[in-house]
């Protein structure tokens, strides 16, 4: 299993401010519902729910943004909080274990629950922190499956919450170049996309390679990046796909989620995008063909430093950010302001590529093209 190590986390970090502009000029409709405006005070106060690698990450990105503050955790080991509390000064009221986690209800220091525990795991507190009142984000994929991102959608809209998706690389410069260079057709319109993530995951006590608490393979851990990419460097919604499981070697391992899974998804201007993710390779790239040149990144989608260029220059940009912080501000801006999220970010984000992997792995199992529309 990959460890993120501080060295590379560290070399990725930068100004959040550079973010923040990023975030204000993301373009996109918004969701309409009643809002409850909860918040507290200046920054938005958040408490990550389960305390595993990414919330570590998450916990240290709060040193580097504007707008939101750590506030409180959720964890079942004692020792976590004990670890958590002296590190990030997080008052004892404000810490909760997984039993007594709807008492969060009259806690008016937390404007926000951030949910970052297995997937399958995210539907129950996403929907237990909605009917506490508090806004929530919750790390990808949203579901497991198509029907709890519904329910997680509308217990938040019951609720008056706002819920997003933690989708990282919408505040992230180069990605978002490679939106812009697609959505803007500077070298024309793009045609064939080739995006990939893998990375070897092989110990057996890992909840990633148990279907009950995962939902699936690398598909819905990392699969889900080259989705989201084909459809922003694209801004057209997939009409169909094919997939393909590939051959698993280590069948000890790879006993109940896919080790490899390539497919390729077809949109409505006639574009399509090739992807394969893996639990038993390592890769990292995206390749977009259009009429006039081409664009890449690789790596693209983990934690950087990213290098990209296009058929006219290496992307230069001189600032990296830290992916988390600048997340987390862009969402907080919207929550603070008590405007809608943008749909990019929001739960029904999380909704649509919930259904597009449902039929990813449809098309893999049934050997057919299965529709989207
Ligand atoms: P992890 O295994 O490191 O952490 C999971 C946490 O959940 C642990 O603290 C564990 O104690 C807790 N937990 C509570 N009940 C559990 C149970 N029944 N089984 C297993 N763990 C339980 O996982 P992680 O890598 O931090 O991933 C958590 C979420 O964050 C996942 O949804 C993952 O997709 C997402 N994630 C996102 C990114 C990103 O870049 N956006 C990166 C990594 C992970």
């Amino acid at each position: 299993m990959k460890t993120i190590s501080r060295r590379s986390f560290l070399q990725n970090m930068g100004a959040g401010i550079g973010a923040t502009a990023i975030a204000a000029t993301l373009p996109g409709a918004t969701m309409h519902y009643p809002i409850r405006n909860n918040f507290t005070g200046k920054k938005l106060n958040i408490a990550l729910c389960g305390l595993g690698r990414y919330a570590g990450i998450l916990g240290d990105g709060f040193a580097f943004s504007q707008h939101c503050r750590l506030a409180g955790i959720v964890t079942g080991t004692s020792a976590k909080a004990l670890a958590w509390k002296k590190q990030y000064n997080i008052p004892e009221k404000n810490i909760y274990d997984y039993q007594h986690f709807d008492e969060i209800v009259n806690n008016k220091e937390i404007d926000l629950v951030y949910v970052v525990l297995p997937n399958a795991m995210h539907k129950e507190y996403v929907i237990r922190a909605a009917k506490a009142g508090k806004h929530v984000i919750s790390e990808k994929p949203l579901a497991t499956s198509v029907k709890d991102a519904e329910e997680m959608i509308k217990a938040c809209k019951d609720a008056g919450v706002q819920l997003a998706v933690g989708y990282r690389l919408h505040y992230e410069p180069f990605n978002m170049e490679l939106k812009r260079l697609g959505q803007e057709k500077v070298f024309g319109p793009v045609r064939l996309i080739e995006a990939s993530l893998g990375y070897k995951v092989d110990d057996n006590k890992e909840w990633r390679l148990h279907k009950a608490m995962s939902g699936g393979g690398p598909l819905m851990n990392l699969g889900i990046y080259c989705v989201q990419v084909s459809r922003y460097i694209l801004g057209e919604e997939p009409v169909s796909v094919t997939a393909q499981f590939n051959p698993v070697t280590n069948k000890d391992i790879f006993n109940e989620v896919e080790a490899s899974i390539t497919w390729q998804l077809n949109f409505p201007s006639g574009a399509v995008c090739n992807s394969t993710s893996s639990y038993t390779s390592n890769i990292d790239r995206v390749y977009a063909a259009a009429d006039n040149g081409f664009f890449e990144l690789s790596p693209a989608i983990s934690y950087g430093p990213f290098k990209g260029r296009s058929s006219k220059e290496e992307f230069n940009f001189s600032t990296t950010i830290n992916q988390q912080a600048a997340q987390m501000d862009g969402i907080a801006q919207y929550i603070l302001a008590n405007k809608p999220l943008p749909l990019h970010i929001c739960g029904e984000e999380g909704l649509k590529d919930n259904r597009i992997m449902a039929a990813i792995y449809e098309s893999a199992e049934t050997g057919r093209k299965v529709s989207l529309v």
